[in-house]
């Protein structure tokens, strides 16, 4: 993938640039990362941040390193030992006791001002942090990240697992996308998983999990990426569908997102789905698709571990 990825960069870039200019109209920001489509909606400042940025998080597939700009198992042994504790969860034999699973649930519900600059991780500089995109009722993807993390909490935690939040609340400021990242590198996380959903096209649907690509020397990439598939894999168990607009079969890989590029950490940033297509949205504001979603990233996290 990386490979292709490499060789398809030229053709990548020139589609980014294409896409960039859709960007003004569409896609989920990543406070590093930006999703696909758009963030349309937050205050000028920050649309006009998010969009002109070449980087900030872009919805595109990939803009990898050919820009500079922007920001993106193992099975322990041990495992054997906790097993003979398992407890009986709501999630079977999976057993998380003894992992620490950090949450970061993208975006903020109140934009820093002035908003500074921040590493991008690759030697440029992007906005602290993007606003996010929304559904078409304005529904705000910061509120969905949020409840997706307090749905995956306490699945966690009645797997066993301890769980830390990248933020305390959904009403506040958050902490820039590069701290967050030193936040997370800094804690005893076995794993990071940045929580988002992308604001693209009607008809544009389906999840994919990002991880790095072109990782750098501090980046845990074998492992990240095995997450990915793990979680890919679970979610496909479950019946999710794999995004039909980017990445292949639900995995896509990008060197823009700082959160990523920064990240010492077995991690991946999970775009759940479309907040702009009827049928993503139905699925991501309903408790049965959330946790159908918590559900999946619970084995697909026990899985990467060995757990
Ligand atoms: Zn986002």
């Amino acid at each position: 993938m990386l490979k292709q990825r490499s060789s398809s960069i030229t053709r990548i870039t020139f589609v980014a640039s294409l896409l960039s200019l859709g960007m003004l109209f569409s896609g989920c920001t990543i406070g590093d990362v930006a999703e696909s489509g758009g963030d349309v909606q937050q205050p000028a400042e920050q649309a006009t941040i998010t969009k002109k940025a070449p980087s900030n998080d872009e919805p595109q597939p990939t803009p990898s390193a050919a820009q500079p700009s922007s920001d993106a198992t193992d099975a322990r042994a041990g495992a054997s030992s906790r097993s003979q504790e398992r407890k009986r969860t709501p999630m079977g034999n999976v057993d998380l006791s003894g992992r620490t699973i950090y949450l970061d649930p993208g975006h903020a519900a109140v934009m820093q001002t002035p908003m500074t600059q921040v590493t991008d991780g690759r030697g440029g500089m992007k906005p602290c942090q993007v606003s996010g995109t929304n559904a078409n009722d304005g529904w705000p993807e910061h509120t969905f990240n949020w409840e997706m993390a307090q749905v995956l909490r306490k699945k966690l935690e009645a797997a066993g697992a301890t769980v830390a939040l990248s933020r305390p609340d959904d009403t506040g400021q958050a902490d820039c996308i590069d701290v967050r990242t030193e936040k997370e590198n800094a804690s005893n996380a076995d794993v990071v998983l940045s929580l988002h959903a992308d604001g693209a096209g009607e008809g544009n649907r389906g999840f994919h999990i990002i991880t790095v690509a072109d990782p750098l020397p501090g980046n845990q990439a074998d492992k990240s990426e095995s997450l990915a598939t793990a979680l890919r894999d679970a979610f496909v168990a479950a019946s999710l569908t794999p995004s039909n607009y980017l990445g292949q079969n639900g995995i896509d890989y990008r060197a823009d997102l700082t959160g990523l590029n920064l990240s010492t950490k077995p991690k991946v940033l999970i775009e759940f789905g479309n907040m702009r297509d009827s049928e993503d949205i139905a699925l991501l504001q309903s408790p049965d698709g959330q946790s159908t979603f918590a559900d999946a990233i619970v084995k697909g996290v026990a899985a990467s571990l060995g757990s």
